[in-house]
C-alpha cells in the first residue's frame, strides 16, 4: 500500500513494494579510507556481469581511466589528487593515513616540515546508491526498473525500452543507456549495478565486495552497515581524522538513505556526490494536487463565464 511518505523518509523499501516477509535489507559499506584504488572490485564487476569495456583511454585525470560511473562502468575507482594546505593548512589539510605517497629520486618521501606527506590520494569506489526512494525505478513506464526483495533496485534488460526516462531521474548520475560498443549486449537499454541480485539469490556476496583486498568495499545487512560505519566514523575522529563523514547513511536523508553508502575523507563534491540529493520524485504528489487544483479552477472559471453570458 503507498502510504503517505512513501516517496520520501524512512521506510523499508522491500515492504513497502510489497513484499510480505523479506530478508533483511542487503547493501553496501564503502569505507574510502582503507581503499589503495586497486581497481580489483572495478574489474570483478566486468567480469561477473559480463560488461564490455568501455575503451582503454588516458584521461589525464591521476590514475583514473574509467571517468565516471556508466553503462558499461558499474564501479569507478575515483583518484582525487589533493595537494597539502588545499584550503591555507586549514583543518582539511592531508593526514597520513600510510596511504602511497609520491618519492624523490633520492628514495625519500616526499614530506613537508612537519613530516606529513605534501598530498594525499583519495580514492573511492563508487557504484549505484540501491536509494530507498529510487526516483529511477519510480518513472520507470514498463516496470523494467524493480526492487527486489533484498531492497535493492534491479534493471531487467529484456523489458527495458530505452525511453531513458531513468537517466536524468537518477539524482547522483548513476544511470546510463549503453551506447556501445557496436555488437555488444544491451546497447540502448539502461545499465547500471544490480548489486549482484544473482549472487545475492545463491547466498553469496557481491562480486565487487569478494574482490576487494582491504575489505573497504563491506556488503551485508544494512542495519548492521550502519553500525559499524558509525564505530569507523568514531575511531576515525579518535585518530584525529576530523574529517571522515558518513554519506548516504541517514534514513533522513533526501532519498530515504541509501543502500550503498559511503566513509569519505572530504566534502562530497571532492569525490563528484551531489552534497544532498534528493529523489527527483519526491514532490510529485504536491505538484499533481496543484495541478489539479489549477484545472478545478480554469474549469470553474470557464463555466461561470458560460452562465455568466447566458444571462
Ligand atoms: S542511485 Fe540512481 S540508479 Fe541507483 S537506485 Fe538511486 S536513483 Fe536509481
Ligand atoms: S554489486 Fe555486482 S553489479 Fe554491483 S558493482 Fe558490485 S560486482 Fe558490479
Ligand atoms: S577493490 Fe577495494 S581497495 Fe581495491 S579499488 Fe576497489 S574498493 Fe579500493
Amino acid at each position: 500500500m503507498i502510504g503517505k511518505n512513501s516517496l520520501f523518509g524512512p521506510i523499508d523499501p522491500a515492504v513497502e513494494s510489497g513484499y510480505s516477509d523479506p530478508p533483511a535489507r542487503k547493501g553496501f559499506f564503502t569505507d574510502t579510507s582503507v581503499c589503495i584504488g586497486c581497481k580489483a572490485c572495478e574489474v570483478a564487476c566486468k567480469e561477473w556481469n559480463a560488461i564490455p569495456d568501455d575503451g582503454f583511454d588516458f584521461l589525464g585525470m591521476s590514475y583514473d581511466n574509467t571517468g565516471a560511473l556508466g553503462a558499461s562502468t558499474w564501479r569507478h575507482v575515483a583518484f582525487i589528487e589533493q595537494p597539502a594546505g588545499r584550503r591555507d593548512g586549514g583543518s582539511s589539510a592531508p593526514v597520513d593515513l600510510g596511504m602511497p605517497s609520491i618519492r624523490t629520486s633520492d628514495g625519500d618521501t616526499a614530506a613537508e616540515e612537519d613530516g606529513k606527506p605534501d598530498f594525499r590520494w583519495l580514492m573511492s569506489s563508487d557504484v549505484c546508491k540501491h536509494c530507498t526512494h529510487a526516483a529511477c525505478l519510480d518513472v520507470c513506464p514498463t516496470g523494467s526498473l524493480f526492487r527486489t526483495e533484498f531492497g535493492t533496485v534491479v534493471v531487467q534488460d529484456d523489458i527495458c525500452n530505452g525511453c531513458g526516462y531513468c537517466v536524468p531521474a537518477c539524482p547522483y548520475g548513476v544511470i546510463e543507456r549503453r551506447k556501445g560498443p557496436e555488437g555488444a549486449k544491451n546497447v540502448g537499454i539502461a545499465q547500471k549495478c544490480t548489486l549482484c541480485y544473482d549472487r545475492l539469490g545463491a547466498g553469496m556476496t557481491p562480486a565487487c565486495a569478494q574482490a576487494c583486498p582491504t575489505e573497504s568495499i563491506q556488503f551485508g545487512d544494512v542495519d548492521e552497515l550502519r553500525r559499524r560505519a558509525e564505530e569507523r566514523l568514531e575511531k576515525l575522529h579518535a585518530d584525529g581524522v576530523q574529517e571522515a563523514r558518513l554519506y548516504g547513511h541517514d534514513p533522513n536523508d533526501g532519498v530515504g538513505g541509501a543502500g550503498a553508502f559511503f566513509l569519505l575523507l572530504d566534502e562530497p563534491e571532492v569525490y563528484g556526490l551531489p552534497p544532498d540529493p534528493v529523489v527527483t520524485t519526491r514532490d510529485l504528489p504536491r505538484m499533481f494536487n496543484r495541478a489539479t487544483a489549477a484545472a478545478v479552477t480554469l474549469f470553474a472559471g470557464a463555466v461561470l463565464s458560460f452562465l455568466g453570458r447566458r444571462r
